[in-house]
């Protein structure tokens, strides 16, 4: 199959697109380099049996023409391209809200265009500030105002998501949604804020570990491999179509638990320094005290749910981050 992916260049994009062309796939990728990089891609281009079957576009998905010729040609469409990190967000506010509303309206038109299967790449920010566990599809969500800017990214990542389903009901078009649940795995950076990363380089520097707020704010993460196996496992289902599903990892734990791991892990003499969010992103933000997701659904369509667990997941980090 011939598969488009916006923002392959991206983190989770490069996985994708690995995946693809290890399994025969030809991959057409579209991405500005706003948060992604070509070294995500570097071993790819450099493959022997890949020559022929990567093809790079760096530019932007509001290209109309340019996003109209790789989608006629190809058969899936992954929309992975957004404004991704809570730091981005808070930096470019504005140019966040353009790339996640515009962006995804543009794609779905031109996929609608050619009646393309489309896969949505949601999050589990979309939630917005519940204190429940685990969140499942059909929770209501919960915002802030719109003077704390964090929401704008969940309010953003919801219309994409109604426009997605209007699309299905309106004019029948295949898209399958989307919630990832913190991803993550080798090549993701922290520079637009991910925690992760963050932790274990600063553990490896043995620097101070930049814990926000109190540190009882609990996440779970997902392995990178996992997500895009559901991902791929989705788009081939015709019963996805027109659906939510969560893609997370089921095991919670404390920023400050997650700290303390990493040091340990890492033998590192690193200590914890807990900052304000104030400090950290100024005024006006608000965390999100607990995220959590049910995979049942997940597991109920496609039979398979993320089941690396965090210990897996950070020497996977912390190997690869040793080594680059
Ligand atoms: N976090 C932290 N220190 C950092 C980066 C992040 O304590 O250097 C916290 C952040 O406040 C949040 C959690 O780690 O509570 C996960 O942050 P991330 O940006 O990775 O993802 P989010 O879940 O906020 O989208």
């Amino acid at each position: 199959m011939r598969i488009l992916i916006t923002g392959g260049a991206g983190f989770i994009g490069s996985h994708l697109a690995e995946y693809c062309l290890e399994h025969g796939d030809e991959v057409y990728i579209i991405d500005d380099l706003s948060t992604g990089s070509m070294e995500n891609l570097r071993h790819l281009q450099r493959h022997p049996d890949y020559q022929n079957k990567l093809f790079v576009h760096i530019n932007t998905i509001l290209n109309h023409d340019l996003l109209l010729e790789l989608t006629g040609i190809c058969d899936r469409v992954y929309h992975l391209a957004a404004a991704v990190g809570v730091q981005t967000i808070l930096d470019k506010p504005l140019e966040s809200i353009v790339t996640n509303i515009q962006g995804t309206e543009k794609v779905l038109e031109i996929c609608n265009k050619f009646k393309k299967r489309v896969l949505i790449a949601s999050t589990s920010e979309v939630y917005g500030k519940h204190l429940h566990a685990p969140l499942i599809e059909t929770d209501n969500v919960i915002y802030g105002p719109s003077s704390k800017f964090r929401w704008s990214y969940a309010a953003a990542k919801l219309i994409d998501e109604f426009t997605a389903l209007a699309y299905y009901r309106t004019h029948g078009l295949e898209v399958v949604i989307t919630r990832l649940f913190n991803t993550v795995g080798p090549r993701q950076t922290g520079t637009y804020g991910m925690v992760i990363p963050r932790f274990v380089r600063q553990a490896l520097k043995n620097e101070p570990i930049t814990v926000y707020g109190d540190g009882t704010q609990t996440r779970t993460f997902t392995y990178v491999n996992d997500v895009v196996e559901a991902m791929i496992r989705l788009m081939a289902s015709d019963s996805a179509i027109g659906e939510v599903f969560n893609i997370g990892g089921v095991e919670e734990i404390s920023i400050l638990d997650l700290a303390q791991k990493i040091i340990a892990m890492t033998g590192s003499s690193s200590k914890l320094t807990l900052i304000p969010y104030d400090d950290a992103f100024g005024k006006d933000f608000e965390d999100m005290a607990r995220r959590v997701p049910s995979t049942e659904k997940l597991k109920q369509e496609i039979d398979f749910a993320p089941d690396r667990d965090l210990d897996f997941i950070l020497l996977k980090v912390i190997e690869f981050m040793k080594n680059h």
